[in-house]
């Protein structure tokens, strides 16, 4: 197999890929289908200089990561966050490609981010810092090349922004360039929740699958950002306590369930949970121990480890962030027993509404949203079924049965284009 290039090695980049290594493997996959898809088809790397509002001059780093476009133009966030690197770049556009492959998208995976902290820059800065982004990555974006959408530290300002910035140098407004845009310029409705949304429809048929009625059953959410935020609100929406969420700074506790409409009251006005008045402090460690039926990790990467899984005390872990379980965490609870849905599954809600989001930018005809959140409902469950269905047949776990059918599509497109014998 090919050697990982230094510039990708990261925990991130090792972890996506191994369990890429070990779904080939039991799938049998074409070694050179395999060798391509262990690599990024594109990767590039810019440095952008701002001036800043004291008069200074920062010179920032950005990426976009482009993994395979088989399938399609490729898809996939961009990510503010002052650790942002090339590897972990990498390893998110590799699991786009899972995800838009297991959804039946016609999408690739790409992912795309800079290296700032975007809370301590001004709205000012946070644009001209877009825009010069949006400017260097010009020669490899577009409605059908790459279309980035929101991640982390990124929101639908920013979306407007960089289809602003392509749109001047195409000299036409171009909204399919970006999804997750502002309604007014082509956003679709639905799309803000729509991660949320599809947590929670998989959250539902796994309890029917485990046989856990919602009444009486209890969440904790980690990260209380675009995707904590909605899947907490759909959640106790539908009768499900959730005892307990988190944001960067603490997390919050209350056994008889959180008010998520004041908790998210207080976020707004404060930035912060710390100072909530209706729960307990806690820590992320401790909201991650906490006693419930789900555990839904929506902020970061690597949250459940080797060394903290088996303080999980829940029957399931639906994974609302991109790679929040390390290779370690996984194989401790799947020794537990405990019920986990993949990222590339619960997650893939987002993908799929930004995917009916450019189809009605390439249409210019735009759709109800009960429409769109029935047609997402269909894709999710359809494809939690799907994984479900696998899983049981092939006696595997359900990452694993995600990803065999995520690199069956994929595997089949490579050889339909003649590309592989
Ligand atoms: P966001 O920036 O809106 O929110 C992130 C949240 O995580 C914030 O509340 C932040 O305070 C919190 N956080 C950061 N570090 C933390 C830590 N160490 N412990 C606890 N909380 C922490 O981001 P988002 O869009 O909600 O994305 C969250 C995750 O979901 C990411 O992994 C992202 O890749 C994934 N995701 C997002 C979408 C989407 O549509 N936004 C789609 C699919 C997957």
């Amino acid at each position: 197999m090919t050697e990982i290039p230094s510039e990708f090695d990261s925990s991130s980049y090792r972890d996506v890929l191994a369990r890429f290594d070990a779904a080939a493997e039991w799938f049998r996959l074409d070694p050179n289908i395999w060798n391509r898809l262990r690599l990024p088809q594109r990767a590039l790397c810019v440095t952008m200089p701002i001036r800043m509002d004291n008069g200074d001059v920062h010179v920032f780093q950005g990426f976009r990561v482009q993994h395979d476009s088989i399938l399609g133009p490729t898809k996939g966030g961009v990510r503010y966050h002052p650790e942002v690197n090339l590897g972990e770049v990498a390893s998110l556009a590799m699991n786009m490609t899972w995800k838009c492959s297991l959804a039946g998208l016609p999408y690739g995976g790409a992912k795309g981010g800079i290296r700032c902290n975007p809370r301590s820059l001004s709205k000012q800065e946070l644009q001209r810092l877009t825009r010069r982004y949006t400017a260097e990555i010009f020669p490899i974006i577009g409605p059908d090349n790459d279309i980035p959408a929101p991640d982390v530290g990124t929101n639908e300002h920013v979306m407007a922004w960089m289809m602003d910035t392509y749109s001047h140098q195409r000299g036409y407004a171009a909204p399919g360039v970006v999804t997750g845009k502002p309604i007014c310029i082509g956003g679709s409705l639905g799309r803000e929740e729509a991660t949320g949304r599809g947590v929670v429809s998989v959250v539902i048929e796994s309890m029917k699958h485990l046989g856990i009625n919602c009444e009486g059953a209890t969440a904790v959410v980690q990260g209380f950002g675009n995707v904590g935020v909605f899947t907490a609100r759909f959640l106790t929406e539908l009768g499900i306590k959730v005892v307990a969420v988190s944001d960067s700074t603490c997390g919050i506790y209350n056994k008889n369930g959180l008010d998520i409409g004041n908790v998210t009251a207080h976020k707004n006005s404060r930035r912060t949970l710390q100072g909530y008045p209706e729960g307990e402090i806690i820590s992320n460690e401790q909201l991650l121990e906490t006693e419930c039926t789900v555990v839904i990790p929506a902020a970061l990467s690597g949250q459940i480890r080797g060394d903290n899984a088996h303080k999980l005390r829940c029957r399931m872990v639906v994974e609302g962030a991109n790679n929040p379980t390390t290779k370690e965490g996984d194989a401790v609870l799947r020794e537990r027993g405990i019920f986990v849905v993949p990222d590339i599954l619960a997650n893939s809600g987002g993908v799929i509404v930004s995917y009916f989001e450019w189809v009605q930018n390439l249409q210019k005809y735009f759709w109800k949203e009960k429409e769109i959140n029935e047609k997402l409902h269909d894709f999710i469950v359809t494809a939690f079924n799907r994984v479900l269905g696998f899983s049981l047949s092939e006696k595997v776990d359900m990452r694993m049965a995600a990803m065999a059918i995520s690199i069956r599509r994929l595997a089949d497109a490579h050889v339909a284009r003649g590309l592989y014998p």
